[in-house]
């Protein structure tokens, strides 16, 4: 099944406890597109760049066999850039840099063959993009959304618009906070599922993630590594993963979520073991399959 992805494509500056690393490859859709390209090959992008944007950024996203037609080239402007400091225990992060660029004045057009895509993953992004781009698609199976703190704060009442059309929100903890203005998780949860999504996923960080559906509450723990680089992408190569599986899925139902909520986790846990997309540009199925399958193990008990 195709997915269609719509999200920023950027150049980031980042610095954790490790080390850092400027201008580099990254950006929502970047790495949604690379996490869901393992499951799936066909993943269409939406989005803009600006004349910095390289052959070999392409090169990167053509080799993984992703479909770049629907990204839009802005000779005279810059590329979205974002820069960001991790805290020594890298769950928390500021923000030093947002610079929209070429996605301040950006119009998406979805071209006429993506017009069919049955999976529609809405990266993070500006709300009123993400709707812009919602009302271009034909009659989409199932819509994705994923958002930050950046756009709750700045978009709220253009976000609310988006999320009643989206069926699986994707936030992490502190945004679903502030979104609900409820400390407490799962009446925030429920809080954002009457606003359109009936199915939320609240990330947590290192310690994992949970799947709010009609069925009840999926627990899933985060992969305990001993090195961890960098988390920036993490959530996105996240909801890559998780909607690469439902993309290859006969039926979507809740065991497919909660193995959908596995693999998002497992392609995480790779994210993080490197800066930027490194990691997540050269993985083989096999990894996979194999971290899945550690996940299973993690908190299983034979009685
Ligand atoms: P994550 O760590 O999953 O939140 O994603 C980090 C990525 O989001 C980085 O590569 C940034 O370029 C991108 N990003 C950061 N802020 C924004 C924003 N306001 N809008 C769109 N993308 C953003």
């Amino acid at each position: 099944m195709s997915i269609l992805i719509v999200g920023s494509l950027a150049f980031d500056d980042i610095e954790t406890p490790f080390g850092s690393s400027f201008d580099t490859l990254g950006g929502s859709s970047t790495y949604i597109a690379l996490s869901s390209s393992y499951f799936t090959d066909e993943v269409k992008l939406v989005g803009v760049v600006g004349s910095d944007f390289e052959d070999k950024h392409f090169d990167l996203l053509h080799s993984r066999n992703i479909d770049t037609k629907g990204i839009k080239k802005v000779e005279d402007g810059k590329t979205f850039r974002w820069a960001g400091r991790y805290h020594y225990d890298m769950n928390t992060r500021d923000t030093l840099d947002t610079q929209l660029n070429v996605f301040a004045d950006f119009d998406p057009e979805v071209p006429l063959q993506y017009r069919d895509a049955k999976f529609v993953c809405l990266g993070n992004i500006d709300p009123e993009l993400q709707l812009k781009v919602l009302d271009q698609i034909n009659k989409p199976t199932l819509v994705i959304c994923d958002t930050m703190n950046f756009w709750i704060e700045g978009k709220p009442e253009e976000l609310k618009k988006t999320l009643e059309r989206v069926d699986i929100f994707i936030i992490n903890d502190s945004e679903a906070r502030i979104l609900s203005g409820d400390p407490n998780l799962v009446k925030s949860a429920r809080i954002i599922r009457n606003m359109g999504p009936k199915t939320l996923i609240i990330k947590k960080g290192e310690h994992g993630a949970l799947l709010f559906t009609d069925k009840g509450i999926f627990a899933a723990p985060a992969f305990p590594l001993e090195s961890i680089f960098d988390p920036t992408g993490a959530g996105d190569t996240f909801a890559g993963g998780f909607i690469g599986h439902l993309a290859r899925c006969e039926s979507i139902n809740d065991l497919e979520m909660r193995r959908a909520v596995l693999y998002g986790s497992a392609m995480a846990s790779f994210c993080v073991e490197k800066f930027g997309t490194e990691k997540i540009a050269s993985l083989d199925m096999l990894e996979i399959e194999d971290r899945y399958q550690s996940f299973r193990e993690l908190s299983r008990i034979d009685e």
